[in-house]
C-alpha cells in the first residue's frame, strides 16, 4: 500500500544539472505512485531570476527527456513547484526562503516537514547549513533533515571541517550523506541475499572464500567533465566512497539485522578495521593508471582532454588490494577496480570460493557474481551463468529480492529521506575511516612521479593491475 508523505523540499543548485537529470524526473516518479501527491511543494534555488513559470518549464522540458506522460499529469506535478532566487551567502535570501516555506507549508498542508537538498558545489554545503540554522528555518513541529551529495571533502581534513560545520547546524540523525550506490537495488539487496541463504552465509569467511573482486568499469573518458576530474581522480571519486559502501554491504556482520544503527555500527566497526596500510604498502597493494590514446590513436588520451593539463598527473584507472582485520575476513583480499576507457561499462562483485567450501555444501570453486547494473535482465550469475539456470540448489531468493522493482537509486533513497530511513546513507564514522585510508594511498602517491600515461583506451588497465593478482595465485574474473 502506498503511504502519501509530506514534505516541502528545498533544492539548493535548483537549476543544475543534478536537479534537473535526477531529482526531478525522481521526484516526478514518486508523483505517479502517489508517495507525493497533494501534500509537498519543491522550492528551486539558485542564483538567477526567474520566474516560478520559467522554473517550471525547465522541470517539464527534463522530464520529457525521461518520460512520455501527458502535458496535463506534468503540468499538475510542476504546479507543486516553486522558485526562488538565491545567494548562499546572503542572509536575507534565507529568510524569504523561509517565509516562502512557511506559506507553501500551509497551502500545501505539508506538515511543517523540510527537507533541504544540498545540489550545489561542495563548497557552499557548510555555508547553506549553518544560514539554514541561524536564519530560523527549521521547523519546530516537523521534521528538518539535510541532504548532503558527494564529494563529502577531499581528503581527511577537508571532510572534518565540512562536517564540523554541518553537525554545528544539524544532528548526525538528521543528515542524510548520499552515496547513490546505496539506492541501487542490487547493493541493497545484498543483504537480504547474505541472510535468506545459510549455505552462503557460512560460506562468506576466510575459511570459504579466497577473495572477492569489485570493479566499476566505465567505456568513456572524462568526457566533458576533464576540469573536475583534474581534482578528483578516480581514487577519491569511485574508491573512497562507493567501492568502501559496496564492500560494507557485502562484508559487514550480521546481514539480518534491520535496525539502522546496529547496521551502521556493523558498518563502521568493518571500516575501523581496515589494515592500516603503511607508504611502502602502497606501492605494493596500489596501482594506479592513466588512460592514453587507444590502439588506432583515433580516441584522446587523457592528457589531451579539455581542461587537462598536458602532464597531468591525474589517475583514471584504480586496482587495489583491500584487506580488513576481522576475524571473519582477516587473510581475504578484497581486490577492487575501477577506471575509465576500459573495454565496456561492468560493475560487478565476484566472490571467488576455494576448494574447501565443499565442506558448506558448495561446489569447490565456485564464483558467484553479483551484477550491480543488470544486464539483459541478469543481476546474479554463479560460474558464469544466470543463477536461474545454474543447477546449484544452494541460493534461493526470497520474494522480495526478486529483481524487478526496478526503482532508480534516487527515487528509492528520496523514498528513505521522506520516511527517516537512513539506513542506505553513509555516517560520518564510516567516512572517517576511509578517508583515512584513502588518504595513505593519495599521500605516497603525491610523493612519487608515475609513468603516464600507462594503459591504452579500450584495454583492461596497467599490465600491474594483472601482476597485482597473480602474485598472490589469483586472477580477474572479468577479463577482456
Ligand atoms: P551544477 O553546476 O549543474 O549546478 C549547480 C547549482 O548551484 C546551479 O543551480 C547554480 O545556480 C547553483 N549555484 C552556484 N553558485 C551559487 C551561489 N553562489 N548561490 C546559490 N546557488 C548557486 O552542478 P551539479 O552537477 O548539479 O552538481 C550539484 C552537486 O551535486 C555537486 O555537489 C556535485 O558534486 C553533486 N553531484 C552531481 C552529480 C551529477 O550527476 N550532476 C552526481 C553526483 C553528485
Amino acid at each position: 500500500m502506498v503511504t502519501e508523505k509530506s514534505a516541502i523540499f528545498i533544492i539548493f543548485g535548483g537549476s543544475g544539472d543534478l536537479a534537473h537529470r535526477k531529482l526531478y524526473p525522481s521526484l516526478f516518479r514518486l508523483y505517479k505512485s502517489g508517495i507525493l501527491k497533494d501534500h509537498f511543494a519543491v522550492i528551486g534555488t539558485a542564483r538567477r531570476p526567474w520566474s516560478d513559470d520559467y522554473f517550471r518549464e525547465t522541470v517539464i522540458t527534463s522530464l520529457k527527456d525521461y518520460f512520455d506522460d501527458s502535458e496535463d499529469i506534468m503540468k499538475g506535478f510542476a504546479k507543486h513547484f516553486f522558485y526562488q532566487s538565491h545567494d548562499v551567502n546572503d542572509s536575507e535570501h534565507y529568510i524569504a526562503l523561509k517565509n516562502l516555506a512557511a506559506k507553501l507549508d500551509d497551502q500545501f498542508e505539508a506538515g511543517h516537514n523540510r527537507v533541504y537538498y544540498m545540489a550545489i558545489a561542495p563548497r557552499f554545503f557548510g555555508t547553506v547549513a549553518e544560514h539554514i540554522n541561524s536564519e530560523g528555518l527549521k521547523t519546530e513541529d516537523g521534521y528538518n533533515r539535510l541532504v548532503i551529495e558527494k564529494p563529502f571533502g577531499r581528503d581527511l581534513d577537508s571532510a572534518c571541517e565540512l562536517n564540523g560545520n554541518i553537525s554545528k547546524a544539524f544532528p548526525e540523525d538528521d543528515i542524510y550523506r548520499i552515496d547513490h550506490y546505496l539506492g541501487k537495488e542490487m547493493i541493497q539487496d545484498i543483504p537480504h541475499i547474505r541472510a535468506n541463504n545459510p549455505k552462503l552465509e557460512a560460506a562468506m569467511n576466510n575459511k570459504y572464500v579466497s577473495n572477492i573482486q569489485i570493479t566499476l568499469a566505465e567505456s568513456l573518458g572524462v568526457e566533458d567533465r576533464g576540469g573536475y576530474y583534474e581534482t578528483a581522480g578516480v581514487l577519491r571519486d569511485m574508491v573512497q566512497n562507493h567501492i568502501m559502501q559496496i564492500i560494507g554491504a557485502i562484508a559487514s556482520d550480521d546481514p539480518e539485522a534491520t535496525d539502522a544503527k546496529i547496521i551502521h555500527k556493523n558498518k563502521t566497526d568493518l571500516f575501523s578495521s581496515l589494515k592500516e596500510l603503511t607508504p611502502e604498502g602502497v606501492d605494493d597493494d596500489f596501482v594506479r593508471g592513466q588512460y592514453d590514446t587507444d590502439q588506432l590513436g583515433e580516441e584522446k588520451a587523457y592528457r589531451q582532454e579539455d581542461n587537462v593539463a598536458e602532464d597531468s598527473n591525474i589517475e583514471t584507472f584504480v586496482a587495489g588490494n583491500i584487506q580488513f582485520d576481522t576475524e571473519r575476513w582477516s587473510g581475504v583480499p578484497f581486490y577492487v577496480r575501477s577506471g575509465k576507457r576500459m573495454p565496456e561499462k561492468s560493475s560487478r562483485i565476484d566472490i571467488v570460493f576455494n576448494d574447501k567450501v565443499d565442506e558448506v555444501g558448495i561446489k569447490p570453486n565456485t564464483v558467484i557474481t553479483l551484477l550491480i547494473e543488470r544486464v539483459n535482465g541478469n543481476s546474479i550469475l554463479i560460474n558464469g551463468i544466470n543463477y536461474k539456470e545454474s543447477g546449484q540448489d544452494f541460493i534461493s531468493f526470497p520474494e522480495e529480492a526478486e529483481f524487478d522493482k526496478a526503482r532508480e537509486a534516487y527515487e528509492s533513497l528520496i523514498i528513505d529521506i521522506l520516511s527517516g530511513n537512513r539506513v542506505h546513507f553513509t555516517l560520518w564514522d564510516e567516512l572517517r575511516s576511509t578517508w583515512k585510508y584513502i588518504d595513505t594511498i593519495r599521500n605516497r602517491w603525491d610523493e612519487q612521479t608515475p609513468d603516464f600515461p600507462n594503459y591504452l583506451s579500450g584495454s583492461m588497465g596497467p599490465d600491474a593491475a594483472e601482476i597485482l593478482l597473480e602474485r598472490n595465485g589469483n586472477s580477474w574474473v572479468w577479463d577482456d
